[in-house]
Order: C-alpha cells, then sequence, then structure tokens
C-alpha cells in the first residue's frame, strides 16, 4: 500500500498539503485533517490525513469527476472547467464557514 509523508508542503496527487487544521470528528473518532490546494485551482480542500498518506484522496475530488465524465467525454475540456469552477466556489464558500482557521489562509 502507498504510504505518502504528510506535511506542509507535500504533493500527493493532484494535491498540494497547506497545513494541518483543526481535527476532523466522524463516527466518534477524532481524525487529523489537512488543508491541501489542488492542481485544477481548489483551494483550502479539507481532507483526512489517513486518507492521504494511503494514496486514497489525490485530489480534491475533480480526479473522480473526470474520470466518470471520460467515459462519454473526450474532449471537453472547455465545459469540465466551467462546471468545477463554480462547484468549487461553492465548496470554498461552505469550507470557509465551516472552517474558521481559513481566514488566516491567504494565497
Ligand atoms: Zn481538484
Amino acid at each position: 500500500m502507498a504510504r505518502y509523508p504528510v506535511f506542509p508542503g507535500a504533493k500527493i496527487g493532484r494535491l498540494i498539503v497547506v497545513k494541518e487544521v483543526a481535527r476532523i470528528w466522524s463516527g466518534g473518532k477524532r481524525y487529523r485533517a489537512y488543508m491541501c490546494n489542488c492542481d485544477c485551482g481548489t483551494a483550502g480542500f479539507i481532507t483526512r490525513g489517513a486518507s492521504l498518506a494511503r494514496g486514497m484522496t489525490l485530489s480534491c475530488g475533480c480526479l473522480q469527476r473526470e474520470q466518470v465524465r471520460a467515459y462519454g467525454t473526450k474532449h471537453g475540456h472547455a465545459a469540465r472547467l466551467r462546471s468545477s469552477a463554480s462547484y468549487n466556489a461553492l465548496r470554498n464558500a461552505m469550507q470557509r464557514c465551516l472552517n474558521s482557521d481559513n481566514k488566516y489562509f491567504e494565497n
């Protein structure tokens, strides 16, 4: 199984780890969480450290979306960028609300 070192500045798939953030509670357990920027332009994507370390999370989700879409479309690049941009804007807005740490993070 792949093991990726997770530290600020680490490049894991399309993600670049920015910093560790407040831990995520899920199913009664506490997980280390990291803020990452994605190659597709998504900033402030929060994911579990364990998922990053195992190579289970390699993108903000754009990789999976593109793989699904690739079955139907070969060269839908412009359409893909447009739709993911609006999706990312929404996601970022949501994460800014959920994660007060984000206000300290500027590009
Ligand atoms: Zn992405």
